[in-house]
């Protein structure tokens, strides 16, 4: 038995499940978990000494790479002034202040602890400032796990929702409208229905919670024009595509402005860090401006604002987002033709730093029910066969894969190179 699987058994002890989030415990490809002990730039290490060229980059907040020089030294001189005072810092004006220079629609930001928080709060948020109940959301898109988010719909776009897991009340999914992902038609049909009954539409704008989805042209477009019309405000949940498929998010790249935005991941650096923020007359609803309730005890503390505006700083870097673009484009074209040269039937998506891939027939995916079509089968011994051959992959058919500026050249090759080897044997 390996270190790893052994620490593995221990863990299950007292930790349900050996984990301290699902999808770690590897349900989605079989095996046990992988324990790891460093990372380093683009590279993991294991307990048991091996290294992986990492693709998980853990759920995509390191995009500098692991261990970046200059965001450990910040934390390290911030440490020694304190971890957390409950009180207000300069450092959190600063990177408030960046943040609504960096993202035009962004007037005012509050800074929380998880993704969750802050798309939960902004649900909130445009409950209050809206006077009304119902949200819509979107089957594949993921956007933490507050009660009013996990539910998915049953069929037909206005059948009550369903919570997705015991412990959420029905009479709270009944609220949430789950629609097709990707499909304007049914947008514009239900709210031609019941728009006046819409507090918000919450979306990922480029969807990485189903694999790597971008959006069909007009898709935001049509999710904004409703939302104008209807009175509902528009939530970008950015919290993975923010800050990763261009230095202004996904709606930089797509030109469309969203009323709230939330943010996580790379905008904490790796420490936990959400966010969430939007035009001002919507977040001076927010306590204790306004009536709408929401705090945190370790909410923008020193360490998580200090990894985290280092990380902003870094990033915008002239050619920061040029190269990583170019540099995943490698990866997934490499990866292309190693499929191609084996005679397996696969296709990929690339939005910035973000990717996916998918052993299918079809090409230019961009719904879940495609996604969901893929060979699972294959996908799980791909994983097996990278893992072993030291590549570190989202362990699930449904998560987006990131790049880091740390990746070289010669990791991009030596990826496609495993790539090729193990997709000669499936
Ligand atoms: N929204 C999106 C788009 C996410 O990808 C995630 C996490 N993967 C969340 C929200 C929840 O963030 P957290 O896990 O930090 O609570």
């Amino acid at each position: 038995m390996s270190h790893s699987q052994a620490l593995f058994q221990a863990a299950q002890t007292h930790i349900p499940g050996g984990v301290n989030s699902p999808v770690r415990a590897f349900k989605g490809v079989g095996g046990d978990p992988v324990f790891f002990e460093s990372a380093k730039g683009a590279y993991l290490k294991d307990v048991d000494g091996k290294q992986y060229i990492d693709y998980v980059a853990s759920w995509g907040p390191a995009i500098l790479g692991h261990a970046h020089p200059e965001v450990i030294q910040t934390v390290q001189q911030q440490a020694e002034k304190g971890l957390s005072f409950g009180a207000p810092t300069e450092l959190e004006t600063t990177i408030a202040d960046l943040v609504c220079d960096l993202i035009p629609s962004i007037d005012m930001v509050r800074m929380v602890s998880s993704g969750t928080e802050a798309t939960m709060t902004a649900i909130r948020l445009a409950r209050g400032y809206t006077g009304r109940d119902k949200i819509v959301k979107f089957e594949g898109c993921y956007h933490g796990h507050s009660d009013s988010l996990l539910v998915k719909a049953g069929s037909g776009a206005l059948t009550l929702g369903v919570p997705s897991s015991p412990g959420v009340p029905a009479c709270l999914a009944e609220e949430t409208l789950t629609l097709t992902h990707n499909d304007s038609d049914e947008v514009r049909r239900v709210f031609s229905e019941i728009g006046d009954q819409i507090a918000c539409i919450i979306v990922e704008p480029v969807a990485g919670n189903m694999n790597c989805i971008p959006p069909e042209d007009g898709f935001l477009q049509t999710l904004r024009e409703v939302c104008d019309e209807s009175g509902a405000v528009l939530i970008f949940d950015e919290v993975m595509c923010g800050f990763r498929v261009g230095l202004t998010g996904a709606q930089g790249r797509y030109g469309i402005t969203p009323d709230l935005t939330t943010f996580g991941k790379v905008i904490g650096g790796g420490m936990p860090v959400g966010a969430f923020g939007g035009k001002r007359e919507v977040m001076e609803h927010i306590a204790p401006l306004g009536p709408v309730y929401q705090a945190g005890t370790l909410s923008g503390n020193p360490i998580a604002m200090s990894a985290g505006l280092k990380t902003l700083q870094l990033i915008s870097e002239n050619g920061f987002f040029e190269s990583l673009e170019v540099k995943t484009k490698q990866l997934v074209d490499g990866l292309q033709q190693a499929a191609d040269e084996a005679g397996i039937p696969f296709t990929t998506n690339q939005v910035g730093g973000m990717f996916g891939f998918f052993f299918t027939e079809e090409k230019n995916i961009r719904r879940y029910a495609q996604v969901a079509k893929g060979d699972m089968e294959r996908f799980k011994r791909f994983y097996h066969g990278m893992l072993d051959a030291g590549v570190y992959l989202a362990p699930s058919a449904f998560e987006a894969g990131f790049v880091s500026s740390a990746h070289t050249d010669a990791d991009i090759q030596a990826t496609i190179d495993a790539a090729r080897k193990v997709m000669s044997t499936l």
